[in-house]
């Protein structure tokens, strides 16, 4: 398949795109030559596809259910209990939701943590975005779930064959307060020997710190670097409360760091995230919207102000997080995270991009379109989406749209009642 996108209108200069197969292939003034498709980007500018860091997609179908309560009791006492009523149906409504609302919204790869691997594998091979998908791993220290974990573990990997490569198989032990020092072993070893990523929570609250100096003698990345976990191929969502010395193994180990403005707001975490340390130090620091239960919606704009506005404040400095930096750091760093060859408009890139609608007020006028982007648009303003070289939304219609929002609303009512 050839798409062409003319006329498009990124820094200023108008520029046709020319998409081959999956990739970029030429970035040129004019280009004249057969194709499938022509898109017109009059008034439109190509943007890469957003990378959101952390999620748990099918949470959309528990948005709104339960708000405004601490981490741990919301955790125990909603999300958990409902959590262990889903079905498989369920889950895959959910993550065809959570799909929608990403490309909705320009996101075009996401890490996944949650449940009922298949269904959310099959929902993000339907709709035709990226995924690092893990099943998210808990044993509260009981011997028979630690035997559970691995075997499905293994028997995911083995089906991977059957799904789309864009769909990228990790480990996904949920956080070292619900997954033992032995699995948390196993999973080391198991990805060092499979080549695979491993994500999970860290030092998401205070309280975490605190339990891990008091159960296991050692603050959270210690206690990782002391199970083997640490490396290029691990990458942690939250990690509100590093020290000076966590900062410094994590950058010796190369891992990344996942922040998600929304979620550590919301769930008042905490909004002292350490961007620029981590950034001295080395570290890849990216972001994510933590799951809709959390953080409500799957908006990477929403996300990048928020990580904008709050890192500001935070530290009292108005020159931190910049647009152009914030906007490299929801986009560039799928490359680092995942592995694969995108988050950039250049040739030899995958074509995993948006066209972004220009001609609405939030985008006007448009002396600096990174700065309109980061700071005055939402998702919205998203009009058309290619992923892996496929047109997933056109003129902000996506096939099949209102189906999953039916269903996946009558999954939730559902799932509640249940
Ligand atoms: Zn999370």
């Amino acid at each position: 398949m050839r798409i062409l996108i003319k006329n498009t209108e990124t820094d200023h200069s108008k520029k046709d795109i020319l998409i081959e197969g999956n990739k970029i292939t030429r970035i040129e003034e004019h280009i004249d030559t057969p194709v499938d498709k022509v898109i017109d980007g009059t008034r439109k500018a190509v943007v890469p596809g957003m990378f959101n860091g952390h999620t748990h997609a099918a949470m959309t179908l528990m948005r709104g259910y339960a708000d405004d309560m601490p981490l741990m009791p919301w955790l125990e006492e909603k999300i958990w209990p409902l959590e262990a009523k889903l079905t498989e149906e369920d889950v895959y409504w959910g993550a065809k939701l959570a799909c929608l609302e990403m490309i909705k919204t320009g996101t075009t790869t996401m890490v996944d943590m949650y449940h009922h691997f298949p269904a959310t594998a099959n929902a993000v091979d339907e709709m035709g975005i990226r995924c690092m998908i893990t099943h998210a791993g808990f044993d509260f220290g009981k011997p028979d779930m630690v035997e559970n974990y691995k075997k499905t573990v293994q028997s995911q990997l083995e089906k991977m064959a059957g799904y789309s490569d864009r769909i990228n198989y990790a480990l996904g032990p949920h956080a070292i307060y619900t997954v033992s020092a032995d699995l948390l072993k196993w999973v080391a070893d198991f990805a060092r020997h499979n080549g695979l990523n491993i994500h999970t929570h860290l030092s998401e609250t205070k309280g975490e710190v605190e339990d891990a100096l008091k159960n296991f003698g050692m603050r959270p990345v210690h206690y990782l670097k002391k199970d083997g976990l640490l490396g290029p191929n691990l990458s942690l969502a939250h990690c509100l409360y590093l020290d000076d010395d966590e900062i410094k193994i994590l950058a010796d180990n190369g891992c990344q760091v996942v922040h998600n403005p929304a979620s550590n707001l919301k769930l008042a975490s905490g909004n002292k995230f350490r961007s620029a340390d981590l950034k001295k130090a080395g570290v890849t620091v990216c972001l994510g919207t933590d799951g809709t239960c959390s953080g409500n919606n799957l908006d990477m704009y929403e996300t990048m102000k928020l990580a904008a506005l709050t890192g500001k404040v935070a530290w009292n400095d108005p020159t931190m997080w910049s647009a152009e930096e914030t906007f490299a750091i929801a986009t560039e760093t799928v490359e680092t995270v995942t592995g694969i060859k995108a988050g950039k408009i250049e040739e030899g890139y995958l074509a995993d991009l948006s066209l972004v609608n220009l001609n609405v007020p939030e985008m006007t006028p448009n002396f600096n379109l990174i700065s309109n982007l980061v700071y005055s648009a939402n998702g919205n303003v998203v009009d058309t989406v290619i992923c892996d070289g496929k047109v997933l939304m056109e003129n902000r219609k996506v096939p099949g749209e209102e189906e999953i929002m039916e269903k996946a609303a009558q999954a939730a009512f559902n799932l509640v009642r249940r």
